[in-house]
């Protein structure tokens, strides 16, 4: 499923100075979400991290700090993408993790709640045959590429065999959930929140470097409700161009922060930073909330 780099691509890793790619990494589904291969490449969920704290994120990848995390919503989100992965590897995702069925109580032996939900949202997706003929493809599709001379990685969900579009499966409590956009600083949907529009523009950069050609990101948004809510979502190319844009923008500062060679900015408000704060001054009540 990988897909080889080519020889420029490789010369062009080589001769890179950077110490965080110093050796071309062959990616591979068993290191993609390595400590190696974060450090080697450029993601999108690392990069979402940077932006959100760099002292949290450097602390991280260091390996020095682990965040809180509710572990359920990463299991939900692996096996509704086992799923539609192949039925082998549903299985390999089912024998890896029984946790995931209830071992006491009247309902032993049983999914627990939360994959019972994802199962609904399975079944919500499969009884729709627009999503169906849509989500056909390579599934799982590890690409790299080059993006402002730093290696980067991706994983496509699906990608369409005629290579018009790929797409990328979110889940979410409520489709159409008004939330609050930092980067906007106004009200928006789900994606923007999360910043997904980042990801898929990097993505399309990717593919494009792949394969030659600019497919169209979509989302395939299916909610946690009861029943689930679906919709294929489709993201402005304008928008896709800024966020290329902010991140061959900001990603020097950041690159620069991972080498090593300037140090992290905290932004006193995560978790992190929360577990590792002194004061260093006194502050107006006016600037609790700006
Ligand atoms: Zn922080």
């Amino acid at each position: 499923m990988l897909k080889e780099m080519t020889a420029s691509q490789q010369n062009t890793a080589k001769s890179k100075a950077s110490s965080t790619a110093s050796t071309p990494l062959k990616l591979t589904p068993a290191n993609y979400y390595s400590a190696e291969a974060d450090w080697k490449y450029q993601s999108a969920t690392q990069f979402k991290g940077w932006l959100q704290c760099e002292a949290a994120e450097l602390a991280q990848l260091k390996g020095e700090w682990e965040p809180q995390r509710d572990p359920t919503a990463l299991l939900v989100g692996n096996y509704l993408h086992s799923h539609f992965e192949s039925p082998a590897a549903h299985e390999a995702f089912l024998a890896e993790h029984p946790e995931i069925m209830a071992s006491t109580g009247k309902t032993k032996g049983q999914l627990k709640k939360p994959y019972q939900v994802a199962d609904a949202m399975i079944d919500t997706l499969e009884g729709d045959p627009e999503v169906m003929a849509l989500y056909q493809g390579q599934k799982e599709l590890i690409v790299t590429g080059q993006i402002g001379g730093v290696d980067w990685m991706g994983k496509l969900d699906c990608f369409a065999d005629n290579h018009k579009y790929f797409a990328d499966l979110k889940t979410t409590q409520d489709i159409y959930k008004r939330m609050w956009v930092d980067d906007n600083r106004s009200w928006g949907s789900f994606i923007e929140a999360y910043r997904y529009p980042l990801q898929m523009a990097v993505y399309q950069e990717l593919v494009r470097q792949n394969y030659g050609t600019r497919s169209a990101p979509l989302i395939v948004a299916v909610s946690k409700q009861d029943p689930p809510d679906h919709e294929i979502v489709s993201i402005p190319q304008d928008l896709l161009d800024y966020w290329l844009n902010k991140v061959i923008e900001l990603q020097p500062r950041i690159e620069a922060v991972k080498n090593g060679e300037v140090e992290p900015k905290r932004c006193e408000r995560c978790e992190y930073c929360r577990a590792t704060k002194r004061v260093s001054k006194i502050v107006s009540l006016y600037d609790l909330v700006s």
